[in-house]
């Protein structure tokens, strides 16, 4: 089945969630021509290694989106404060229903509700809120997932993954993470591509499908 998808909301509680958990995806469907937004909603500034510029991680989300080829004009960032993003939830709705007023999105990627991170799992829940009626896909960040459903895949070529890491490469500050490491990231997509006999992939769960 070949699914065109014309606007696509990527959430990333912080900057580099959304390129982890879908930077393959993004790719893709960019070489299909949907639009694809990206709204981060904490920049991490309390988690920044010392020595470093405070808005370093709002400097790498703008270089690493654009190196997927996201647009900067569909780039939105937020700035609440990492870890207490729950103190924040009903600003975070408000934030999301403003931009589902401004475009008609037909599919939203997010953290997989079975995401124990807390500043994951506010921004999941707020968007199962604000996107009532759009199908929804729930992203996996294995670190933080105590289980995934695979019930979607999203079949990559090399040049979509080599994509995703050059992409993950602009995060300095994050250097050392293990899950940013190349190796990891291609190992999990080659993972995901013997589940479907496919040579890459990413796995979504589905959490809410329209067709
Ligand atoms: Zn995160």
């Amino acid at each position: 089945m070949n699914l065109q998808f014309a606007d696509i909301l990527v959430i990333a509680p912080h900057t580099d969630d959304g390129e982890l958990g879908a930077g393959g995806a993004i790719s893709y469907f960019l070489e299909k021509k949907a639009k694809v937004y990206y709204a981060a909603f904490s920049t991490a500034k309390d988690s920044v290694p010392k020595g470093m510029p405070e808005d370093i991680l709002k400097t790498e989300v703008r270089k690493a989106t654009k190196s997927l080829g996201i647009e900067e004009k569909n780039l939105f960032i937020y700035d609440y404060q990492v870890r207490k993003l729950n103190h924040f939830r009903q600003e975070i709705l408000e934030n999301l229903i403003t931009l589902r007023s401004k475009i008609h999105f037909d599919l939203v990627l997010m953290p997989s509700l079975n995401d124990i991170h807390q500043d994951h799992i506010t921004v999941s829940q707020e968007g199962l809120r604000a996107f009532k009626t759009t199908s929804i896909l729930g992203y996996e960040l294995i670190w933080n997932n105590l289980t995934f459903n695979t019930t979607c895949f999203i079949r990559l070529e090399e040049r979509h993954l080599e994509n995703k890491i050059k992409a993950l490469k602009y995060y300095k500050s994050q250097k050392g993470k293990d899950y940013i490491l190349p190796e990891f990231v291609r190992s999990l997509a080659k993972a995901r591509g013997v589940q479907i006999g496919a040579q890459y992939a990413e796995a979504f769960e589905v959490i809410r499908w329209v067709i």
